[in-house]
């Protein structure tokens, strides 16, 4: 398929990368056929992707046999896009919106999807947050395979006992396991970030690693973790519940801290805390 490199589309459609919509262009083809072979896209994927930008993470994914569902917000790359759908005729649909308001389950048709991006840095863990928060479980995707700055990707994979252990670990490793793929220099990209950015790839779990209420599991991760050097008797003393018989209810040591808690103990909490609000 003969495509114009990714320099001249830029060129020629004027996409200055904008700061504010978190562009980074991948232009290095080795490195998107690479992401499109750890997201496991082959002939018949059907595949989610934000920001597809000027396109080069598209084509791959193209390349490698995909259909493509794409959000961009740029107006500017949309038409630069139409290119690369008349080179894959019917495969790609570019849809203008903003990935965070957009209802993908709905967008999908109730096909189930793999997710892959390179995200836009400033919304990269709100869009995490709101793909691993869907209500209904399994949700439209089988796994997500992302690009991260590799500070975030370091905080999504750590184990408990680690000090990258945090809020953003219980809820990537609660219902899918997220493993890290590969880095990324910032000399891939134009225009070149700062930073070194990491591929994760996260499998979903068909169960949560132990049952409970999402809302549940946020309340008690979020207060557990605003104080996470404290023991958890005190950390957990603003929820409105009595601490105690909260930590008590889990069957876990007060004096512990949140950093070294396992995902199931997080969610023995939730539960704990579900059963005290409704008065049991
Ligand atoms: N996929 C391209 C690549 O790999 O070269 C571009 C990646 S760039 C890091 C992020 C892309 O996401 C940009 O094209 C940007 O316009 C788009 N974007 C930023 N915020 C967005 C949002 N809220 N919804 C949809 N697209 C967004």
């Amino acid at each position: 398929m003969s495509l114009p490199p990714l320099r001249d589309v830029i060129a020629r459609y004027g996409l200055a990368a904008k700061k504010s919509l978190g562009q980074n262009f991948l232009l290095d083809l080795n490195l998107t056929a690479r992401i499109a072979r750890g997201a496991g896209v082959g002939p018949g994927s059907v595949v989610y992707e934000v920001g597809p930008g000027p396109g080069g993470l598209t084509r791959a994914l193209l390349e490698a046999g995909a259909t493509v569902i794409a959000v961009e917000k740029d107006d500017r790359c949309i038409e630069a896009l139409a290119e690369v759908d008349a080179a894959w005729p019917g495969r790609l649909t570019v849809v203008p919106a903003d990935a965070l308001k957009v209802d993908e389950a709905e967008l999908l048709g109730g096909t189930k999807a793999l997710v892959v991006a390179n995200l836009p840095y400033n919304v990269s863990t709100v869009l995490l947050a709101k793909w691993l928060s869907q209500p209904v479980w399994p949700p439209f995707f089988t796994s997500l395979t992302l690009m991260f700055q590799r500070e975030v990707a370091d905080r999504i994979t750590a184990a408990p006992g680690n000090k990258e252990f945090g809020r953003l670990s219980v809820l990537s490793q609660w219902r899918s396991v997220p493993r890290r793929l590969f880095d990324i220099p910032p000399s891939a990209f134009v225009p070149q970030p700062k930073i070194t950015s990491t591929v994760v790839h996260f499998t979903v779990l068909p169960e949560p690693v132990a049952p409970s209420e999402l809302r549940d599991l946020k309340t008690v991760v979020d207060a557990a973790f605003n104080q996470r050097r404290k023991m958890l008797r005190s950390s957990l003393k603003g929820i409105g519940v009595d601490s105690e018989k909260l930590i008590e209810g889990a069957g876990i040591d007060p004096t512990r801290r949140a950093e070294v808690l396992s995902v199931a103990q997080f969610c023995a909490l939730a539960r704990s805390l579900n059963r005290l609000r409704a008065g049991d």
